[in-house]
């Protein structure tokens, strides 16, 4: 749900921070529309991640039924197509390396195995969007495609 949200007839279609953890393991969470807000949304999340100590958070492998977008955009103003971080993306059930180095959309197919989405340097703040293309129905994991030893820092 939305924290702050616009007045006048259609302030309801604006949104801004959120009740959710704000500076989590996500970053600070800049806005965030779900069904509790809007009932026809099918939600978007945009967080603003930057360099700390504190690891950010991933997530195992997964399914959703829906597609959606996965957004990257960087903040260096002398140069627009530098992230300033390092993301690596895994893909498919071959769990496909892919790193991340300048602004990006990822397509991610419905039903296609996608993740961890893990955050291996932060130089420079940037911007995560996650935009489903269908109402969210939750997640299927599949934390067996990770060695062991990573399964532990996975986030559900
Ligand atoms: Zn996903």
């Amino acid at each position: 749900m939305a924290k702050y949200v616009h007045s006048g007839k259609y302030g309801k279609y604006f949104f801004s921070g959120s009740d959710r953890v704000e500076d989590g393991e996500h970053g600070v969470t800049l806005a965030v529309v779900d069904q509790q807000a809007v009932k026809s949304s099918y939600g978007c999340l945009i967080s603003w991640l930057y360099p700390r100590e504190t690891p950010y958070g991933t997530h195992p492998a997964h399914i959703h039924e829906n597609a959606e977008y996965l957004i990257q955009v960087g903040t260096n103003v002398d140069n627009p197509f530098d992230l300033g971080s390092e993301i690596e993306l895994c893909m498919g059930k071959e769990m496909g390396k892919h790193t991340i180095t300048r602004p990006t959309v990822v397509y991610v197919p419905p039903g296609f195995i996608h993740s961890p989405w893990t955050i291996k340097k932060v130089n420079q703040p940037f911007i995560f969007m996650q935009i489903p293309h269908g109402a969210p129905r939750g997640s299927v994991y599949y934390p067996q495609l990770l060695p062991e030893n990573e399964r532990d820092i996975m986030k559900y």
